[in-house]
């Protein structure tokens, strides 16, 4: 199976927060993305690893994604090493996205970094032949993604675009409720945690109004690239 598109995340719900609104904006154009999570969250302060599953599966549903797995990493211990790097790449061989995203690569959270680093690694090593890889006992093609973009998590850093999510920003913030167990939620009653405050939401509403604001829309979310993007000027 092809994707589109292929975002990688540390933990379930790092995708949705960081970029919820675009991954709803491209399945709506037509668009195949899939979400690779790199551990079930077991370090949460709130909710468990089955909770959290249940959760992720329904917030893959609101975004009518097309694939989803996880490489159940111990959270916590997200580090570039050569086995994660070779299970990147074979993903990327498997999927064999246009266009990759990754959480950007300074963040608060560890495993944010750790992540960020080990797609980049993938994304290069994945073109080349003589790094070779098996799936399902049949030797995988090279394959070099177009582009690897990076999404804002904690940290944030001068934008190399932004995506207008104005029309998309409801399904983004339905996406991230469905987190019920992580997100401030008055009939639940867990530790209060950085991302469990209610003025967490009120937050992720005006991040995205600030940076809907600088391409004069309702909402944004903002991107990194490494790389210079070509544009056309009309
Ligand atoms: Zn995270």
């Amino acid at each position: 199976m092809n994707l589109d598109i292929l975002i990688f995340a540390a933990h379930p719900d790092d995708a949705e927060l960081g970029m919820g609104g675009t991954i709803a904006k491209l399945v709506a154009e037509g668009k195949s993305v899939g979400i690779i999570d790199f551990t079930e969250a077991e370090l949460s302060s709130n909710g468990t690893v089955e909770s959290r599953r249940e959760e992720t599966a329904e917030a893959s549903k609101v975004l009518n994604i097309s694939i989803r797995e996880n490489l159940k990493i111990a959270d916590g211990k997200v580090k570039v090493n050569d086995e994660v790097v070779s299970a990147v790449i074979k993903l990327l061989r498997k999927y064999k996205p246009r266009v990759v995203f990754a959480p950007y690569f300074n963040d608060r959270h560890p495993d944010h970094i750790g992540a960020s680093k080990i797609v980049k690694e993938a994304v290069f090593f994945s073109g080349l032949k003589k790094i070779e890889t098996e799936f399902e006992g049949e030797n995988q093609q090279t394959h070099r993604p177009y582009k690897l973009y990076y999404y804002m998590q904690t940290y944030e850093f001068t934008p190399s675009f932004i995506i207008d999510i104005s029309e998309h920003f409801e399904a983004k913030m339905k996406s991230v409720r469905a987190y019920k167990s992580q997100f401030y939620n008055p009939n639940e009653k867990g530790e209060l945690t950085f991302i469990s405050d209610p003025k967490f939401i009120n937050f992720l509403e005006a991040r995205a109004k600030h940076y809907g604001f600088q391409i004069r829309k309702e909402h944004g979310e903002p991107f990194f690239s490494e790389e210079t993007i070509e544009l056309e000027i009309i």
